[in-house]
């Protein structure tokens, strides 16, 4: 009987397994072995909130793939109803699920975070920080209307809604918002990371403004600036690229450019919401990386952030 690899496995031929009757047994050794490839991603989103996949998959998918250092980030509790989000009573299981599945792959390092919202007076990184090995800081939600929370990330027309009954239609007032809880964010409560950090494009670019109007440019640079100062590490980060809500990386090349002129430690990440997301487009970030100049990228290592070199192999 011929025994195929499975996928990600090489076949490394047979072996003599000892024991009272001798067996022979066909051996697989996994691929990732020899592409020399070590990515990591502190971004990933698990079945705890909108996320799909256990730990245990993902940690497979880890060792197929060549993950060698891996943050779990479901979005946090958060304290209105909100369907991607984790709830309250998960949390607890959520730390506990780590906990367990870290033992069983001693070769891989495996970290436990959230991803937070930054809410003024509502939520923020502090209110979870002790129990985690690292955060990341993401802007979500800017103001409210009708009683509700406005998403900027979620469909056009919710986008649209608020911008209208916000913003009165006035796309660089709700974008300065934006950025200004962003800068808020990193000023009173950093995270580790700061998650997708120009994502506001997604609904707006192209059709209510350009990245090289001069006040979307000031922004950019003002919320570069106070994170500098926080030294939290930027995010690169894929999701849209594969998703198809955006052309380039969260953040775009051009503000990528300005991030390596200050010295912002940078991390690459997929944000994914299942282990088959893992390292989508980590391909196409790296040479975009690369062109801009990057030697180097900040990983969770032995339980620092650790500035390894970027290379044509992962990290
Ligand atoms: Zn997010
Ligand atoms: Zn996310």
């Amino acid at each position: 009987m011929w025994y195929y690899p499975p996928n990600g496995y090489f076949s490394a031929g047979f072996a003599v397994v000892p024991g009272s009757k001798p067996r022979i047994r066909k051996c697989f050794i996994p691929k990732y072995l020899f592409t020399c490839k070590m990515w990591s991603n502190f971004h990933t989103h698990a079945g705890y909130c909108d996320g799909k996949g256990t730990i245990v998959e993902y940690l497979e998918t880890c060792r197929r793939v060549g993950v060698r250092h891996i943050g779990f980030t479901s979005h946090a509790p958060i304290p209105f109803p909100c369907k991607w989000c984790m709830k309250q009573e998960s949390f607890p299981v959520y730390l506990d699920d780590i906990r367990e599945a870290k033992k069983a792959f001693p070769d891989i390092e495996v970290y436990r975070g959230l991803e937070v919202d930054f809410i003024p007076g509502v939520i923020t990184m502090s209110d979870f920080a002790s129990k985690l090995d690292f955060t990341v800081g993401s802007i979500h939600f800017v103001d409210s209307f009708e009683g509700k929370y406005w998403e900027v990330d979620n469909t056009r027309d919710i986008f649209e809604e608020g911008l209208e009954k916000i913003f009165n239609n006035d796309i660089r007032k709700a974008i300065g918002a934006y950025y200004a809880r962003t800068r808020e964010m990193v000023l009173t409560d950093p995270p580790d990371i700061v998650g997708h950090m120009d994502k506001i494009k997604i609904n707006s670019l192209g059709t209510l403004f350009e990245e090289d109007e001069p006040w979307y440019i000031a922004e950019i640079d003002e919320t570069l600036k106070a994170i500098s100062e926080s030294k939290a590490i930027v995010e690169v980060n894929t999701r849209g690229l594969y998703k198809k809500r955006s052309e380039t990386t969260y953040p775009s090349p051009w503000i990528l450019d300005r991030i390596r002129e200050m010295r912002i430690p940078i991390t690459l990440n997929s944000d994914s919401h299942h282990p088959d997301e893992l390292i989508k487009e980590f391909d196409s970030a790296y040479p975009i990386l690369s062109d801009i100049g990057f030697k180097a990228i900040s990983v969770l290592k032995n339980g620092t952030w650790t500035s390894v070199p970027l290379t044509e192999y992962g990290k």
